[in-house]
């Protein structure tokens, strides 16, 4: 499939994985929006949030639940974070494979969109 982060999970495209379990990969963004900008990505190929079924409800908590992990491992869960889901188009999904973004070592602004 032609799908770069099925290729960065597989190790196709070399991307340090610096989490990884049966579900989900760990790599921070190649292009950082913020000191620490992780993704969370399902091994699982799913196109975006809105493809999920009822079968993926564990594989979504799943992933939040790594968000918090990977958080207070380097270091900003104190500090706080911002948890990004882009959907679609008007989401600005750029990459069609599920991602879950960790932002944060920096004050966010209030602006949502
Ligand atoms: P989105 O716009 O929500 O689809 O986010 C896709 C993210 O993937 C962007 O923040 C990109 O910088 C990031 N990205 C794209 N290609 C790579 C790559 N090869 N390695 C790491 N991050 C990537």
């Amino acid at each position: 499939m032609d799908c770069i982060f099925c290729k960065i999970i597989s190790g196709e495209i070399p991307s340090p994985h610096i989490y990884e379990d049966d579900q989900v990969v760990v790599i921070n963004d190649i292009n950082p929006q913020a000191p620490v900008h992780m993704l969370v990505l399902p091994k699982k190929h799913v196109e975006s949030v809105a493809a999920t079924t009822d079968e993926d409800q564990a594989l979504l908590g799943h992933m939040m639940r790594v968000a918090a992990i990977m958080a207070e491992k380097v270091g900003i869960a104190e500090s706080g974070y911002r948890l990004i889901v882009n959907t679609g188009r008007d989401g600005a999904q750029s990459v069609l494979h599920l991602h879950l973004h960790v932002l944060g070592g920096k004050q966010m602004t209030e602006q949502m969109a």
